[in-house]
């Protein structure tokens, strides 16, 4: 019979992040299709009562918590020992677990230490027949891989945006502490804070319902002749700020700036969107001045609901590449869309 354990982290307010949530659901919907499947929760942090209490309805036959300062923050040794005792006191079979980075960077090395094996950048984790099957994709999501494996504890890391979070009403939890003795080898490294860009300037944000991209039309000569890159900066800022929608980027318009061009200043490669890019998992997205050529397109794969302006009519996105295409100038269009946003 396997033995699943949901392994999680708090974040600064004591709750389980987003993507946690996330891993929840998959672990619950296995637990369902493995029938016979304990199902066990595994929690790091400062402190974990509140997460608990988060997922207290989720139907787990125990909690169990590493707690202390030592473990409100990232650190691969005492995330990594943490992580070892919570699967060896539950005796997991299967871990899951969301694929942050802060987890991506420990638990293949747990699952080391423990004779195990793990995968990373599930989409799909289910059970048919009642064997495991888990899915992932290869080569900039060209191909789709489905994995199976005899070798046990098998952590599985589930992709950020690829299931629906758990909802359930919280309610009490009972956490039973797990001990863990650290050396001061394992404290050696010191965490003095984190440092992120200020919110207006921070233009990723994976948990947007909207990603916004911006193609190089935005630099380039308009009908009067010119350029209007300034206004472009002020066009595409003023609706992230008005909609909280994520920014993405051709590679031609990140490009640019390598090149010496005028580009948007709050631009960089980490924007870009595509075959040598991301492949970001928001439910909607809008393209503005951007072609849609196959190697952007391909990093739209997971988005649900795709539409593009662009003055030309031919243009990739109307070539079955999007739900709905507006011809029309993309600084008309956004300057009216934020006219709408902020008149409301
Ligand atoms: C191996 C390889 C890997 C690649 N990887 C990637 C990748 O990961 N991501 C990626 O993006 N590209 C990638 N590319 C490049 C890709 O093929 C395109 O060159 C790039 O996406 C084009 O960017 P763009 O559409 O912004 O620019 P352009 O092709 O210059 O298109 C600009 C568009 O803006 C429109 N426009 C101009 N003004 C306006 C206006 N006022 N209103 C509305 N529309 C307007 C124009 O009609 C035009 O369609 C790759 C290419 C190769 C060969």
């Amino acid at each position: 019979m396997e033995k699943i354990l949901f392994l999680a982290y708090t974040q600064e307010d004591g709750l389980l992040p987003s993507a946690a949530l996330e891993a929840l659901s998959a672990a619950l919907s296995l637990k369902s299709v493995l029938g016979s499947a304990e199902l066990v929760v595994g929690l790091v942090g400062g402190a974990v009562q509140s997460a608990a209490d988060q997922i207290a309805g989720c139907g787990a036959s125990r909690v169990l918590g590493v707690t202390g300062p030592e473990f409100a923050v990232s650190r691969y040794s005492t995330d990594a020992v943490a992580a070892a005792a919570i699967c060896k006191v539950a005796g997991a079979t299967l871990v899951i677990a969301p694929g942050t980075s802060r987890w991506q960077r420990v638990l293949p090395g747990v699952a080391q230490r423990l004779g195990g094996v793990a995968d990373t950048h599930l989409t799909q984790v289910e059970g048919a027949d009642g064997s495991l099957k888990v899915t992932r994709w290869y080569y900039r999501q060209r191909m789709e891989g489905v994995i199976q494996r005899q070798q046990r504890p098998w952590f599985l890391l589930v992709d950020p945006g690829s299931q629906p979070a758990y909802a359930k009403p919280g309610a009490t939890a009972v956490v039973e502490p797990v001990a863990v003795e650290l050396s001061p080898a394992q404290m050696r490294t010191d965490f003095k804070g984190c440092r992120g860009a200020g919110q207006d300037v921070q233009t990723i944000r994976p948990e947007a319902k909207l990603l916004f991209v911006a193609g190089a039309g935005w630099t380039k000569k308009q009908a009067d002749g010119q350029p209007h890159v300034k206004d472009a900066e002020g066009l595409i800022l003023n609706f992230l700020k008005a909609s909280r929608a994520s920014l993405g980027s051709s590679k031609s318009l990140v490009d640019l700036g390598g090149e010496g061009e005028a580009v948007l200043s709050f631009l960089t490669h980490l924007n870009q969107i595509g075959q040598t890019g991301s492949t970001p998992r928001h439910a909607k997205g809008l393209s503005t001045c951007c072609h849609g050529e196959e190697p952007h397109a391909v990093g739209w794969r997971f988005i649900n609901e795709r539409r593009a302006i662009n003055l030309d009519a031919n243009c990739g996105w109307a070539r079955g590449k999007a739900d709905v295409l507006y011809v029309a100038d993309a600084f008309a269009v956004v300057s009216k869309l934020n006219a709408l946003l902020t008149a409301g």
